[in-house]
């Protein structure tokens, strides 16, 4: 096979064993017994997509990866080498739940090629994981870390929360300080974010839980800065930390805004200037695939040369290393200074962002407010070119 151009591939796993209060992703938790039919149908999905392209990295998202069993999980790796050429270093991740893996599990799922695990811990306090509805308890979370090392994972993430409801500064440095004596190689930390489909939502809507306090999610954020600087972890991007080659080949991907194919239920793609979605109605997905049928996008945008310059550099700004100028100019045969001189200068002279070493990189305020960057990259947004 002739390989034509490197591709991230993100496989969706849309099961869960409880919706958890605060989740708005595709996910269901009483189609248990459609697990067979769903993989019969990504096969399909994943056949139709079948190219020349070398994956780089393959990425089993969710709901939760972990429900499916070791030869389930083998059944779709097998499908997927099959149809594409996978590097022999390609990075394989797949996301697990504390309270639905042991060591046999996790060790068996090394064996089948998978490199990295993302464990979804969210938190290390009890009444945390309670009111957040997670399935497992800190001792499971704790656990899970155990298992890991112990099935020869040696690269690790953990995903926490912070900004809950009635969360302190004190109750966040806990979890976090007890996280790092469990030496994860990875850390992503998220903001709460409440949709309003979430239970959480009309809970706190409805008085029954305290506001979230923003000032105090930025403690939080601030806080864990400096700790895991302190404990030797890079702050590579917003919301992900880690040691030094352990950052997420992955996700980089998606930052660097590069070409990604995403299969199943609710999968997003970037492919030749398309962003494509794929339906997130399982019935749809299942009915279709299942029959061995095509299923043409729910979405599909063209996305034009100067949105697609924007979103490069607001993606790229998610970065600890920013956008390199000569990149971008190079990539887009622009002048990027020419193109955004005015909305750069003004983010320069608010301190959100500074030059460093022919690198537009947002400060430590910047990476706080950075949304109030990222929307005056946007076309509808520049104003008149500056020459
Ligand atoms: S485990 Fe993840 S995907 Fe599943 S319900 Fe909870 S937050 Fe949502």
């Amino acid at each position: 096979m002739v390989v034509t151009a490197d591709l991230a591939l993100y496989i969706h796993i849309p099961f869960c064993r409880r919706r958890c209060g605060y989740c708005s992703f595709i996910s269901f938790d009483s189609r248990g017994d459609d697990i067979e039919l769903y993989l019969r149908a990504l096969k399909t999905d994943i056949a139709h997509h079948a190219g020349n392209e070398r994956l780089t990295s393959i990425y089993f998202g969710g709901g939760t990866p972990s429900l499916l069993s070791v030869e389930q999980l083998a059944g779709v790796l097998g499908a997927v080498s099959h149809s594409f050429s996978v590097d022999e270093t390609a990075e394989i991740s797949m996301e697990a739940n504390p309270g639905t893996i042991d060591e046999g599990y996790l060790s068996a799922v090394r064996e089948l090629g998978i490199n990295r695990l993302s464990l979804g811990a969210q938190s290390l306090d009890e009444r945390e994981l309670r009111l957040l509805g997670r399935i497992h308890t800190k001792t499971e979370a704790r656990e899970s870390i155990r298992f890991a090392r112990s099935a020869g994972f040696g690269n690790v993430n953990f995903d926490l929360i912070y900004g809950l409801p009635g969360q302190s500064v004190q109750d966040w440095r806990s979890t976090l300080e007890e996280m790092l004596t469990l030496a994860p190689e990875h850390l992503s930390l998220y903001s709460l974010t409440l949709e309003p489909e979430a239970p959480m939502w009309r809970a706190l809507k409805d008085g029954y839980l305290p506001d979230i306090d923003p000032d105090i999610a930025a403690g939080q954020y601030e806080f864990a800065e400096d700790l895991l600087a302190a404990g030797g972890y890079r702050h590579y991007e917003i919301s992900n930390w880690a040691k030094e080659g352990y950052e997420c080949r992955h996700n980089l991907t998606y930052w660097q805004n590069k070409p990604y194919l995403g299969v199943g239920v609710a999968a997003h793609s970037w492919l030749g200037n398309h962003r494509l979605a794929s339906t997130g109605d399982i019935d749809e997905y299942l009915a279709s695939f299942a029959s061995g049928a095509s299923l043409l996008p729910e979405m599909d945008e063209e996305i034009s040369p100067e949105l697609e310059l924007a979103e490069t550099v607001i993606l790229g700004l998610r970065l600890g290393s920013g956008i390199g100028i000569d990149n971008i100019n190079n990539r887009f045969s622009i002048d990027l200074m020419a193109h955004y001189g005015r909305t750069i200068r003004e983010m320069t002279d608010s301190g959100l962002l500074e030059f460093a070493g022919g690198r537009l990189v947002l400060t430590r305020r910047g990476r706080l407010l950075s949304n109030e960057v990222f929307w005056r990259f946007l076309p509808d947004n520049i104003p008149a070119k500056v020459t």
